[in-house]
C-alpha cells in the first residue's frame, strides 16, 4: 500500500522545478521520426517526446542514451541558472523564480524517464548508472541550492514577497523557493556547506547502494521448495505460478517462493505445512542481514550517522526534528505523540487476537505456541469462524481487470466524470505495461495513464505512482502518470485473481494517480503531488476506502467465470470483517513507523550504532511494542522507505494522513457519498490544488473544521 519513491524519484521530484518545453518548440522537429541516418541514432531524450502529451519513446530508448542525456541535462541547468543568478537586472518574480521554473527541462525529461526504470525494470547497466549518476546530481541540487548570488536573489523577492502583486500561487512559489535553499544549507558558512556537499553525495550513493542490494537480497531470499505436497494449501494458479518463478529462476523442476515487500510475505496465509511457514518468514526477516555482499546493515549505520551530521549542522537536533520541519506534523514530538497514543489499544488488540488464535491452535491439539509465521494461516481461520469468511473464497470474485474497469475506473467515472480509454499504440518499457488515455467530462484529454501491475525480478517491492510528465500550467503540459505494484503474476492463461489488500492497493495508487492527474496549478514545483508526505498519503487512502463502498464493490466484484455478484451474504461478511486482524496491521505499522523515528532522533555525536539488531530491539521495548507475534512490518536492513526511498523519518505519514482520509471520507459520507457533487467538490478543494496554499488551511477549508482522530479509531476497531 505504500507509496515508495526510490531517493533518486525525490531527487526528480526536487528538480520538477525545471520541466518542460515552452521556449524551445522548434526542437520537436528533429525528432527521430525524420528520414536519415543520423536523426535515427539521435538520442531521444534530448528532444522533447513527439509523441501524444510527451510520453516517453520507449520503443527508441536505449541504455546507453541515459548517462549522455542526463550530463547534457546538468549542464543546460547550471548554464540556465547562472544566467539567471549573474542577471544584471535587480530580480523580479519573472527573471528568479519563474525562469526557475523554466530552467531544467532536458534533464527533468531525461532523469525522470530513467529514474521510472530504475525503479520498475531495472538491469545492470541501469544500476551501474544509477550508481555513477546520483552522487552527480547531488552535487548537481548542491550547485544550484548553493549557489550565494541566487540565493540573494531568492532572499530579496522573499522579504517582498507581500509587495510586489503576487497572486496567492505565486507567493507559495517564493516561499517554496526560499525553504527549499534553506533547507539545503544556503544560509550556512563555506566550512558547513562544503561539508554539507560531502554528505549530500555520500548519502545518495548510500541509499542507491541500498536499494540495489535490498533488490539483489529479495531476489535471492526467496524459498525453494523439492516437493510439491510442502505447498499444500497453495491453490493450482499459486503453485504453477512457484513453478514459473523457479524455472525462470533456473532451477525448473522445483518451486519457488518469491520474497515479496513486507515482513509477513502472502503465502503464509495459505501454507499448511508449518516448517515452511518458519522457513519463509525466516527468509523474509534475514532479508539483507546475511552478511554477504547483500547485506545492507553497513550502509544503514552510515546513513543514520550522516543523517544526524546533516540535522547538526543546520542547526536541528537530529535528522527527526529537521526532517519534520517542513511537513505537517511540524516536529517528532508531534508524530511520536500521534503513534504512542495509539500504541496501548493496538497492542491491547493485537495480544487479546493472538490469544484468539492460541485458542484456536489448542483446540485442534496443535501442540505449539503460536509464532510470528503462523499468524496469518491461523488468523484466516479465526476469520472464517467468526464471519464465515476465507480469502481463497473471495479471491476469484476480484479479477484483476473487473478491478480496474468496473471498480477503480468506475468509481473515478461517478465521482469526477473522467473516463478511460486503453491504447495500444503508445510505445512501453516492458510488455506487461498498459496505457490508458483519461478523458474529462467535456471528452477533452485529462491525462495518459500507464498501470504495471505484476511483479518481477527487475522491479522493487512494494506499490508506487509517478510522473512521466509533470502538469505544468506555464507550458501547457498535461499529466503523465503511471502506477507501479508487485501483484503475482498469473501463469500463462490464467486469470490475475487479486487479495483483498491487493484490491486496496489498486485503489491507493489510483488515488494518487488522480492527485497527479487533477493537478491544475501554473507551476510544476507546487503541482499534483509535490506535497508533504503526510498530506500525500491523504488522497491516495480517500480512494482506498471507495473499494468497499457498497455500490463500487457491487459493481466489480464479480466472479471471473460466471460473471456472478459477489453473493450478498459474502460480501456483508467481507465489511462486517473489516476491523478483524487490525490489532496485528496496526501494531506492525506502529512498529516500523516508531522504528524510523528511533533511527532519525538520534544526536550527531551518538549516531553510529554498532549493532543494528539491538539498537532496533530496544527500541521497540522502549515503545512498548516489542510483540515476538508481530513483528515491525519492515526490519530495519529491508526498510526502503527509510533508506532507500523518501520516507526517511516519515513513514509516519501513513498514520498522520490516515486522520485526514478517514475523517475526510466521512464527509462524503455527510454530503452525498459516491456523488459528481461531492467528487467535484473533492477535486476542485483538494486533488487539484498542489501545494498552492497551506494545506492545514486546505483541509479546514474543504472539510470546514479540522481533521479529529476519531474516525480512524473507529475504523480500526481501537475505541474503547
Ligand atoms: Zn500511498
Amino acid at each position: 500500500m505504500s507509496r515508495i519513491r526510490p531517493i533518486v524519484l525525490a531527487v526528480a521530484v526536487a528538480l520538477a522545478a525545471c520541466s518542460s518545453p515552452d521556449s524551445a518548440p522548434t526542437m520537436t522537429e528533429t525528432t527521430p521520426t525524420a528520414t536519415g541516418t543520423e536523426a535515427v541514432q539521435a538520442n531521444p531524450l534530448l528532444t522533447a517526446s513527439t509523441l501524444p502529451f510527451q510520453a516517453p519513446p520507449f520503443n527508441l530508448l536505449r541504455d546507453e542514451h541515459f548517462k549522455p542525456a542526463i550530463e547534457q541535462g546538468m549542464r543546460e541547468h547550471l548554464q540556465e541558472v547562472a544566467a539567471i543568478a549573474g542577471n544584471s537586472e535587480a530580480p523580479t518574480f519573472a527573471n528568479t523564480i519563474e525562469a526557475l521554473e523554466r530552467s531544467g527541462e532536458t534533464l527533468t525529461r531525461a532523469y525522470t524517464v530513467f529514474a521510472s526504470l530504475v525503479g520498475a525494470d531495472t538491469n545492470e547497466t541501469r544500476q551501474a548508472i544509477d550508481a555513477e549518476m546520483s552522487p552527480k546530481l547531488a552535487s548537481h541540487q548542491d550547485e544550484i541550492f548553493l549557489d550565494k548570488a541566487l540565493f540573494e536573489r531568492v532572499k530579496t523577492l522573499y522579504a517582498q514577497r507581500n509587495e510586489l502583486g503576487l497572486d496567492a500561487e505565486q507567493v507559495a512559489l517564493i516561499e517554496h523557493y526560499q525553504r527549499r535553499f534553506e533547507r539545503a544549507g544556503a544560509l550556512l558558512d563555506d566550512a558547513s556547506q562544503a561539508r554539507l556537499r560531502e554528505i549530500n553525495q555520500r548519502e545518495s550513493a548510500l541509499s542507491t547502494q541500498f536499494s540495489q542490494r535490498l533488490l539483489a537480497a529479495s531476489n535471492a531470499g526467496g524459498v525453494l521448495v523439492d516437493d510439491v505436497t510442502q505447498l499444500d494449501g497453495l491453490d493450482e494458479g499459486d503453485i504453477a505460478a512457484a513453478a514459473e518463478a523457479a524455472k525462470a529462476a533456473g532451477h525448473e523442476g522445483k518451486w519457488l517462493l518469491p520474497l515479496l515487500n513486507t515482513t509477513q510475505q502472502p503465502v503464509l496465509v495459505s501454507l499448511k505445512n508449518r516448517e515452511l511457514r518458519a522457513r519463509v518468514l525466516a527468509a523474509s526477516e534475514q532479508r539483507a542481514s546475511r552478511g554477504d555482499g547483500n547485506d545492507t546493515r553497513e550502509l544503514v549505520r552510515e546513513l543514520a550517522s550522516l543523517r544526524a551530521e546533516r540535522a547538526r549542522l543546520l542547526g536541528f537536533d537530529n535528522y527527526a526534528a529537521y526532517g519534520l520541519a517542513d511537513q505537517m506534523a511540524g516536529t517528532p514530538e508531534a508524530a511520536i505523540r500521534l503513534l504512542t497514543d495509539t500504541v496501548p489499544a493496538a497492542t491491547a488488540k493485537a495480544r487479546a487476537e493472538a490469544a484468539r488464535i492460541q485458542a484456536l491452535i489448542d483446540q485442534q491439539g496443535g501442540g505449539f505456541k503460536l509464532a510470528a509465521s503462523d499468524w496469518d494461516f491461523y488468523a484466516q481461520q479465526v476469520r472464517q469462524a467468526e464471519f464465515q469468511i476465507d480469502e481463497n473464497q473471495v479471491k476469484p470474485y476480484f479479477e484483476l481487470d473487473r478491478v480496474l474497469n468496473d471498480g477503480v475506473f468506475f468509481a473515478a467515472t461517478q465521482l469526477y466524470g473522467i473516463t478511460f480509454r486503453e491504447r495500444s499504440d503508445i510505445p512501453v518499457y516492458h510488455p506487461d505495461v498498459r496505457v490508458f488515455d483519461v478523458l474529462d467530462e467535456d471528452g477533452k484529454q485529462l491525462a495518459l495513464f500507464y498501470a504495471d501491475f505484476f511483479a518481477r525480478p527487475s522491479k522493487s517491492g512494494g506499490a508506487w505512482m509517478g510522473n512521466f510528465v509533470e502538469q505544468n500550467g506555464l507550458t501547457g503540459a498535461i499529466p503523465v502518470v503511471y502506477n507501479v505494484c508487485n501483484y503475482t503474476k498469473p501463469a500463462a492463461g490464467q486469470p490475475a485473481l487479486l487479495s483483498f489488500d491487493d484490491v486496496i492497493t489498486t485503489f491507493h495508487e489510483f488515488g494518487h494517480a488522480l492527485h497527479g492527474m487533477f493537478s491544475n496549478t501554473r507551476y510544476p514545483s507546487l503541482a499534483g503531488t509535490n506535497v508533504p508526505r503526510d498530506f500525500v498519503e491523504f488522497p491516495s487512502q480517500i480512494n482506498e476506502q471507495w473499494a468497499t463502498h457498497p455500490t463500487v464493490l457491487a459493481n466489480y466484484a464479480r466472479h471471473h467465470q460466471t460473471g456472478e455478484p459477489l453473493p450478498a451474504d459474502l460480501l456483508g461478511k467481507l465489511m462486517a470483517s473489516r476491523s478483524f486482524n487490525q490489532g496485528y496491521a496496526t501494531t506492525e505499522y506502529l512498529a516500523a513507523a516508531l522504528l524510523d523515528q528511533a533511527w532519525h532522533a538520534l544526536p550527531a555525536d551518538a549516531a553510529d550504532i554498532a549493532d543494528v539488531e539491538a539498537f532496533e530491539a530496544d527500541a521497540l521495548k522502549r515503545y512498548n511494542i516489542d510483540l515476538a507475534e508481530v513483528p515491525p512490518r519492515y526490519r530495519t536492513p529491508y526498510f526502503a522507505h527509510i533508506w532507500g526511498g523518501g520516507y526517511s523519518a516519515g513513514y509516519y505519514a501513513y498514520f498522520q494522513a490516515e486522520v485526514l482520509a478517514r475523517d475526510g471520507f466521512a464527509w462524503f459520507t455527510e454530503n452525498g457519498g459516491l456523488s459528481r457533487k461531492a467528487g467535484q467538490a473533492f477535486r476542485d478543494g483538494i486533488l487539484s490544488r498542489g501545494h498552492t496554499s497551506d494545506l492545514t488551511e486546505l483541509y479546514r477549508a474543504f472539510r470546514g473544521g479540522d481533521a479529529k482522530v476519531d474516525a480512524l479509531l473507529e475504523y480500526r476497531g481501537l475505541r474503547d
